[in-house]
Protein backbone atom coordinates (compact mmCIF):
# COMPACT_ATOMS: atom_id res chain seq x y z
CA UNK A 1 0.00 0.00 0.00
CA UNK A 2 1.35 3.34 -0.84
CA UNK A 3 2.53 5.04 2.38
CA UNK A 4 2.39 8.76 0.85
CA UNK A 5 -1.41 8.62 1.77
CA UNK A 6 -0.23 8.53 5.37
CA UNK A 7 2.33 11.04 6.01
CA UNK A 8 -0.11 13.62 7.09
CA UNK A 9 -1.50 10.96 10.17
CA UNK A 10 1.88 9.75 10.79
CA UNK A 11 4.19 12.63 10.75
CA UNK A 12 5.11 11.94 14.27
CA UNK A 13 5.96 8.10 13.52
CA UNK A 14 9.41 8.06 12.22
CA UNK A 15 9.31 5.40 9.28
CA UNK A 16 11.89 3.15 11.38
CA UNK A 17 9.41 2.89 13.81
CA UNK A 18 6.70 1.07 12.10
CA UNK A 19 7.93 -2.87 12.17
CA UNK A 20 4.83 -3.99 10.79
CA UNK A 21 1.98 -2.87 9.03
CA UNK A 22 -1.08 -4.89 7.03
CA UNK A 23 -4.99 -4.57 6.68
CA UNK A 24 -6.85 -6.21 8.50
CA UNK A 25 -11.12 -6.10 7.70
CA UNK A 26 -10.59 -3.05 6.30
CA UNK A 27 -8.46 -0.93 9.09
CA UNK A 28 -5.04 -0.54 8.37
CA UNK A 29 -2.49 -1.55 11.23
CA UNK A 30 0.69 -0.65 12.16
CA UNK A 31 2.96 -1.81 14.62
CA UNK A 32 4.80 0.83 16.34
CA UNK A 33 7.98 0.23 18.43
CA UNK A 34 10.61 2.89 19.59
CA UNK A 35 14.29 2.18 20.22
CA UNK A 36 15.22 2.02 23.66
CA UNK A 37 16.78 4.53 24.84
CA UNK A 38 18.23 5.78 27.99
CA UNK A 39 15.06 7.53 30.36
CA UNK A 40 15.36 9.46 33.32
CA UNK A 41 13.23 8.52 36.17
CA UNK A 42 10.11 11.26 37.07
CA UNK A 43 10.39 10.15 40.62
CA UNK A 44 13.97 10.30 41.51
CA UNK A 45 15.89 11.98 38.26
CA UNK A 46 18.34 9.08 37.61
CA UNK A 47 18.78 7.67 33.95
CA UNK A 48 18.16 4.32 33.54
CA UNK A 49 18.25 1.64 30.38
CA UNK A 50 16.23 -1.33 32.39
CA UNK A 51 13.48 -2.22 30.17
CA UNK A 52 10.46 -3.71 32.67
CA UNK A 53 8.09 -4.99 30.43
CA UNK A 54 5.86 -4.00 27.52
CA UNK A 55 2.18 -2.99 27.14
CA UNK A 56 0.31 -2.40 23.63
CA UNK A 57 -1.39 0.09 23.23
CA UNK A 58 -4.46 0.95 20.33
CA UNK A 59 -3.56 4.28 19.25
CA UNK A 60 -6.18 6.05 16.91
CA UNK A 61 -4.25 7.59 14.29
CA UNK A 62 -7.44 9.22 12.15
CA UNK A 63 -9.07 7.97 8.62
CA UNK A 64 -8.12 7.88 5.18
CA UNK A 65 -10.45 7.20 2.24
CA UNK A 66 -9.67 3.61 2.20
CA UNK A 67 -10.10 2.69 6.12
CA UNK A 68 -9.26 3.53 10.16
CA UNK A 69 -5.32 3.40 10.60
CA UNK A 70 -4.50 2.10 13.91
CA UNK A 71 -1.10 1.94 15.39
CA UNK A 72 -0.66 -1.14 17.78
CA UNK A 73 2.33 0.53 19.39
CA UNK A 74 4.19 -1.50 21.52
CA UNK A 75 5.07 0.72 24.49
CA UNK A 76 8.07 -0.36 26.42
CA UNK A 77 8.31 0.42 29.96
CA UNK A 78 11.46 1.32 32.52
CA UNK A 79 11.83 0.62 35.60
CA UNK A 80 14.49 2.84 37.47
CA UNK A 81 17.33 0.81 39.79
CA UNK A 82 17.68 3.45 42.53
CA UNK A 83 14.41 3.98 43.32
CA UNK A 84 12.33 1.29 41.78
CA UNK A 85 9.60 3.05 40.10
CA UNK A 86 8.53 1.83 36.71
CA UNK A 87 7.20 4.63 34.27
CA UNK A 88 6.12 3.98 30.33
CA UNK A 89 8.77 5.39 27.68
CA UNK A 90 8.07 8.54 26.63
CA UNK A 91 6.80 8.94 23.03
CA UNK A 92 5.89 11.95 20.06
CA UNK A 93 2.93 10.40 19.28
CA UNK A 94 0.27 9.18 22.06
CA UNK A 95 -0.26 11.67 25.43
CA UNK A 96 -1.50 9.09 28.43
CA UNK A 97 -4.33 7.61 28.91
CA UNK A 98 -5.39 8.99 25.72
CA UNK A 99 -6.65 6.61 22.44
CA UNK A 100 -6.29 9.31 20.11
CA UNK A 101 -3.28 10.54 18.64
CA UNK A 102 -1.48 13.85 18.92
CA UNK A 103 -2.00 14.65 15.39
CA UNK A 104 -5.83 13.15 14.84
CA UNK A 105 -6.17 14.94 18.21
CA UNK A 106 -5.07 18.44 16.75
CA UNK A 107 -7.32 17.66 13.74
CA UNK A 108 -10.33 17.17 15.33
CA UNK A 109 -9.69 20.60 16.85
CA UNK A 110 -8.95 22.33 13.27
CA UNK A 111 -12.39 20.93 12.28
CA UNK A 112 -14.22 21.68 15.59
CA UNK A 113 -13.24 25.41 14.31
CA UNK A 114 -15.05 24.80 11.09
CA UNK A 115 -18.75 24.29 10.36
CA UNK A 116 -19.07 20.42 10.37
CA UNK A 117 -20.92 18.17 12.29
CA UNK A 118 -19.94 16.46 15.36
CA UNK A 119 -20.89 13.43 14.25
CA UNK A 120 -19.36 13.88 10.89
CA UNK A 121 -15.85 15.28 12.84
CA UNK A 122 -16.55 11.90 15.03
CA UNK A 123 -16.93 9.61 12.00
CA UNK A 124 -13.23 11.21 10.46
CA UNK A 125 -11.57 11.11 13.34
CA UNK A 126 -12.58 7.35 13.68
CA UNK A 127 -14.11 7.92 17.29
CA UNK A 128 -17.38 9.08 19.30
CA UNK A 129 -19.19 11.89 19.55
CA UNK A 130 -18.69 12.17 22.84
CA UNK A 131 -14.84 12.16 22.85
CA UNK A 132 -15.63 15.15 20.22
CA UNK A 133 -17.42 16.68 22.50
CA UNK A 134 -14.80 16.72 25.21
ZN1 LIG B 1 14.15 6.47 40.28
Amino acid sequence: MPTTDYTEFLHNVKQEYITNSYELDGIFIFDIELPATSHICPKCGETTKHIKDYRIRTVKFGKVQRGPLIGKYRQRRYICPHCGHSFAESNPFVRKHMQLSVTNIRMLSDKLTESVTYTAIANECDTSITTVLR
